[in-house]
């Protein structure tokens, strides 16, 4: 498959394929993917139960495709033993923050600054210092309202493609790839989070909405960190 060829309406297909199709149609487009990028092709990994299909997908792909994380200090405690075993066994994981000073509890106060201060800049950093020209993600269509408009293949910033190879999967659909093939979690989801962040805005919640339990009481919630919707590709100095 061409990554120019995708689905112009890939929710037809988040119903029409089967588990084993899906499953065939991520791997296809990140060798597709590989085979255009090599080395310039990297792997997003946010430590949540998406990352880790699109993760393994890729290293089925090739070991040799890299990845990196980015980690905020405001991170569950879990989250950060979860990423550190991952970085243990995966080196070539390389890990991004930012540990400027912040104003206290801004995540109450100015949720979409503390966002873009702690994410989104390092996610910047991370483009610019790995040479990145195509990011595969997580992003999946049925997780939430904010997250029903993306593609298979985008390119939001000019000269950065963003792959999301599991964009028409279903979230039980995500946990038979990871039980089947035996692929760590974090171990949050035991305790009943289905969408995992920092600490002080992840919550455990009832609402069919996965991402629901996000930015709970702020105007974010069920939203975004910025990271998918921001320009990402740009000059940036720390
Ligand atoms: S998820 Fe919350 S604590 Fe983390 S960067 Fe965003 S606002 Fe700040």
């Amino acid at each position: 498959m061409a990554l120019t060829a995708t689905a112009e309406n890939v929710k037809e297909l988040v119903d029409s394929l089967n588990f084993s199709e899906k499953v065939q149609r991520a791997l296809c487009l990140i060798h597709e993917a590989y085979r255009e990028y090599g080395d310039r092709l990297v792997v997003a990994n946010s430590l949540g139960k998406d990352s880790m299909v699109v993760w393994d997908l890729a290293k089925k792909v090739s070991p040799d495709i890299k990845g990196f994380i980015v980690t905020t200090r405001f991170k569950p405690v879990e989250t950060v033993a979860f990423m550190n075993e991952l970085v243990a066994d995966y080196p070539e994981l390389k890990v991004f923050s930012n540990d400027e000073e912040i104003p206290d509890k801004l995540y109450e106060t100015a949720p979409d600054k503390c966002c873009d201060i702690l994410k989104v800049q390092p996610t910047r950093r991370a483009i610019q210092e790995m040479n990145i020209d195509c990011w595969i993600t997580g992003l999946r269509c049925t997780e939430g309202r904010t997250r029903t408009d993306f593609q298979e293949v985008e390119e939001r910033d000019k000269g950065l493609i963003k792959l999301n190879p599991i964009l028409i999967w279903h979230e039980r659909e995500v946990w038979e790839y990871l039980a089947l093939n035996k692929v760590p979690v974090n171990p949050l989801y035991a305790k009943g989070y289905r969408s995992l962040g920092c600490a002080p805005c992840t919550h455990i919640s009832s609402d069919p909405d996965e991402r629901a339990g996000r930015w709970i009481g702020t105007s974010k919630c069920g939203g975004e960190c910025g990271i998918h919707t921001r320009p990402l590709k740009v000059d940036y100095q720390i």
